[in-house]
């Protein structure tokens, strides 16, 4: 670690790998972008060699790279121990299978690389530059195709055997929509498979985009997040709950979620300390909160190595 501590003007590079692009940045200590690419994605090979020359032709002109963050689309084995960590493994799409991304850049730019999920990052994006800069205890949810979320305790992100997995949490299901029979194959009644925006595309059979703010949906979604929150804020007493993702750019949900949430809190305990306006909040980074948090993640690596 001699050559690390030597190192005067330390470059970080972030990757969001995503379906069709490949987002790079180059970053100083401060978290200062000096050089960005977007990347189409096409082939592992052609992707990957693509992404590596970004940081092997960029990387010069402002100082030596040393540490990598990269943010994936999955499946991506987060397990340490496992002899496939930051391995792709079975990915639905042609030719990405079992794609050492990890090692490949490890190797290759002799670089520290750390993975972590898409909402892990964006988590701790917010907790870096966005809206928990001023809190080390608060839950990051992203509502979109999908629902997910980082927990920070104590100013570190909690991990257990795995991490968490908040999206699945038992959901009661509200009374006007026992019908529905959700869109998660493991559960019948959890959170992502009542909550998504692909259930409620399935709900409603429109994109979530065509349903206008007076619409039913809402008063439905608002309520099965606020289930959520009651939960979380119970469970985890988070200083924050913070919102990112494509559904929660409708600004007219949080009023709906803070009005069900009081209600649901019925004045017990955490009720009484909450401002629920600096408590359920939106994104203060909307969509850089991955990439930033894929710098973070950087620089927490090669802190941790100079240790
Ligand atoms: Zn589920």
């Amino acid at each position: 670690m001699s050559q690390l501590q030597e190192n005067t003007n330390p470059m970080f590079g972030g990757i969001e790998a995503g379906g069709t692009k490949f987002l790079c940045v180059l970053a100083d200590s401060r978290g200062f972008i000096k050089a960005r690419a977007d990347i189409p994605t096409t082939t592992a090979e052609a992707t990957l060699s693509a992404v590596k020359e970004f940081f092997i032709s960029r990387s010069p002109e402002f100082g030596q790279l040393v540490a990598l963050g990269i943010v994936s689309f999955g499946p991506l084995d987060f397990n340490k121990q496992s002899p496939t960590y930051g391995y792709i493994t079975k990915s639905p799409r042609p030719g990405w299978s079992n794609i050492n991304l990890l090692g490949y850049f490890r190797d290759s730019l002799n670089v520290l690389v750390e993975v972590e999920t898409d909402v892990n990052s964006s988590a701790m994006g917010e907790f870096s530059e966005g809206a928990a800069v001023d809190c080390e205890n608060f839950v990051y949810v992203t509502v979109g195709t999908g629902v997910g979320a980082g927990i920070f305790a104590g100013g570190k992100l909690m991990q257990g055997i795995s991490h968490p997995e908040v999206g699945h949490m038992m959901i009661p299901q509200a009374k006007d929509d026992m019908a529905f029979s959700g869109t998660c194959s493991f559960h019948q009644n959890c959170l992502e498979g009542l909550a998504s925006g692909t259930a409620i595309h399935k709900r409603w059979q429109t994109h979530p985009k065509n349903l206008p703010p007076e619409h039913p949906a809402w008063d439905l979604e608002s309520y099965y997040l606020a289930v959520m929150c009651v939960n979380l804020t119970w469970m985890y007493a988070p200083e924050k709950i913070i919102f990112g993702g494509g559904v929660m750019t409708r600004s007219f949900l949080y009023p709906k979620i803070k009005t069900n949430l009081k209600k649901m809190l019925s004045g017990y305990a955490h009720d009484v300390a909450l401002d629920m306006d600096g408590y359920i909040i939106p994104t203060a980074l909307g969509g850089d909160a991955g990439i930033t948090g894929a710098l973070a993640l950087a620089r927490r690596v090669y802190l941790e190595a100079r240790r």
